[in-house]
């Protein structure tokens, strides 16, 4: 049995990824080993009633005894402990959930259900570094994967409404802190309907700026408002995050020559779970809504298309919809009036931490079960 270890299984991604590798039985078919980098020696997950005591994320010489190491503890981990590990003579596999090696030439960014023979060339080729995408990039390929493998888009721009828990665990504790401070300081009356509601609005407003307000972690409230910058600066006008949507998407999909633009904004919002994308596409030609939700509905089955009404949109394509769900759903699909161009717009919404972080690592890990 291939020995694997797990960095980062308590973390917000690491814990979706435990859930799933319980749920699919992963764990029958490997021997596992439990990582932490705050707690080493304490008891660790329990799984099918087996105890794991919890190894040092930072002791090489037990995680060089891996054959296969999956790592969702964050890009800092990653660039200590990837170099140190290859300088100690390890040749393992490592799966990483962190941006940090996504776009090192020796990484293959993976996410099956739209690049899987280019997976398979680079197990093939002999590469050990795997690295998942960034979420909001794979949910919205995914939803899209019918047109990409079509070769119908010309360029794409991405707004992004991304959920608190995408910056990980102190942050979705944060927002929830936030909701909880404000409600702390509103008694009933003043959330009867009675008089203006202009004074509840003008105290809520004075409370999301008062210095009470928790906002150690986002450094801005997000309770109420939105955050409009998600990672660095990089200093021409861009964030890395949207820096990243054009880099990933054609790295995930091997355009080195005929690239497809990406570019947008991203944008944090008060969303606990999902995170959903705005997508203005131009193709190649029109495309019909029927001929639409064909091609993105043939290509895998996670997509669900949701029909362009109100009723549907509001029941069926929302993050409290689909949290949980490894469905991605794809709608408000409709042509622009923008000089007759084939230009449209599109709802893509999705639960970040499966497709979007835990699901990719786990099937790679069952990728290469079946391939070393
Ligand atoms: P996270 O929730 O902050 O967890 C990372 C680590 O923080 C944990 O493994 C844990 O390490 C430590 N930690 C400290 N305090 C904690 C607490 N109160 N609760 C839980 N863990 C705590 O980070 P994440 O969101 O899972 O992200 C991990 C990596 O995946 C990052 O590189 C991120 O960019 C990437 N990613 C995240 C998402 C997402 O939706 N969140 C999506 C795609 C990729 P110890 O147990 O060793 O102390």
């Amino acid at each position: 049995m291939k020995q694997v270890g797990i960095i980062g299984w308590r973390g917000m991604v690491g814990s979706v990824l435990l859930q799933r590798m319980i749920e699919e039985n992963d764990f029958k078919d490997i021997s596992a080993h439990f990582f932490s980098t705050s707690n080493s020696g304490s008891l660790g997950p329990v799984i099918d009633g087996v105890e794991f005591i919890l190894k040092d994320a930072y002791a090489i010489h037990a995680l060089a005894e891996m054959d296969i190491i999956i790592t969702c503890q964050g890009g800092d981990y990653t660039k200590d402990i990837y170099p140190a590990l290859l300088e100690h003579g390890w040749d393992g596999y490592w799966i990483d959930a962190a941006s940090a090696l996504r776009m090192d030439d020796r990484a293959c960014i993976i996410l099956d259900p739209v690049n899987r023979a280019i997976i398979d060339r680079a197990v093939n080729a002999g590469v050990k570094l795997f690295v998942g995408g960034n979420c909001s990039i794979t949910l919205s390929l995914m939803g899209l994967a019918g047109l990409i493998q079509s070769n119908l888009i010309e360029w794409m721009s991405v707004m992004t409404y991304q959920s608190a828990s995408g910056a990980g665990a102190q942050y979705v504790r944060e927002l929830i802190a936030q909701s909880y401070y404000l409600s702390g300081k509103l008694s009933p009356d003043e959330l009867e309907n009675s008089g203006s509601v202009l004074p509840l609005v003008n105290k809520v407003s004075a409370l999301i700026n008062s210095e009470g307000m928790p906002t150690e972690n986002f450094g801005a409230p997000l309770m109420g408002s939105i955050i409009p910058w998600i990672d660095s600066d990089l200093g021409d006008g861009n964030s890395r995050e949207e820096w990243k949507g054009e880099a990933e998407t054609n790295k995930i999909l091997g355009l080195a020559e005929r690239t497809i633009p990406v570019n947008g904004l991203c944008v944090r919002v008060g969303v606990i779970r999902c995170h959903s994308a705005a997508i203005t596409l131009k193709l190649k030609r029109d495309v019909s809504e029927s001929e639409f939700q064909a091609l993105v509905t043939r290509s895998h089955p996670w997509v669900n298309y949701v029909p362009n009404n109100k009723a549907a949109s509001m029941s069926q394509l929302t993050p409290a919809h689909i949290s949980g769900s490894l469905s991605v759903g794809v709608g408000r699909y409709k042509k622009m009036s923008l000089n007759h161009e084939p230009i449209y717009s599109v709802l893509t919404v999705g639960d970040q931490l499966l497709w979007g972080a835990a699901e990719p690592l786990r099937r790679m890990l069952n990728i290469l079960l079946k391939r070393i």
